[in-house]
């Protein structure tokens, strides 16, 4: 199997559509030659980027650098925060302080709970699992 990475966007389906765009345009680069195929799921915001070969952490870097330099050169962008598990790259609006100090939140889709280990438990059924 190849090595897929994928970005999720927390439900934002424009944010989704307008990186995608940006990504395809960057393709050509020699940084991305890595990729084989790259497609956007709109239903679920998320972006799905499969590999030919499989250097995964480092193109996951690399991924997150392209993200970051968009971030920064955009106001709108300000308030969204990049983060990762395992294969996933989640974007995802910045949780508040106060929040965070009653429970621990699901980056993706916000589900809240208190119990650590829940948390890692429910962050599994994103990846399909
Ligand atoms: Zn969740």
């Amino acid at each position: 199997m190849k090595d897929s990475l994928k970005i999720d966007f927390a439900r934002n389906v424009e944010l989704a559509k307008k990186i995608f765009n940006l990504l395809v345009r960057e393709l050509r680069k020699p940084k991305l030659s890595n990729i084989h195929d790259i497609q956007l799921n709109a239903e679920q915001a998320d972006i799905i980027i499969n590999l030919k070969s499989g250097n995964l952490t480092g193109f996951k870097k690399i991924i997150k650098n392209i993200l970051m330099d968009l971030f920064k050169n955009d106001t709108n962008l300000f308030s969204y925060e990049i983060s990762e598990f395992e294969n996933i790259i989640i974007v995802a609006k910045k949780i508040e302080l106060e929040k965070l100090t009653r429970f621990l939140s699901c980056e993706i889709c916000g589900y809240k709970t208190i119990y650590e280990e829940e948390l890692f438990t429910h962050r599994y059924t994103h990846a399909g699992l």
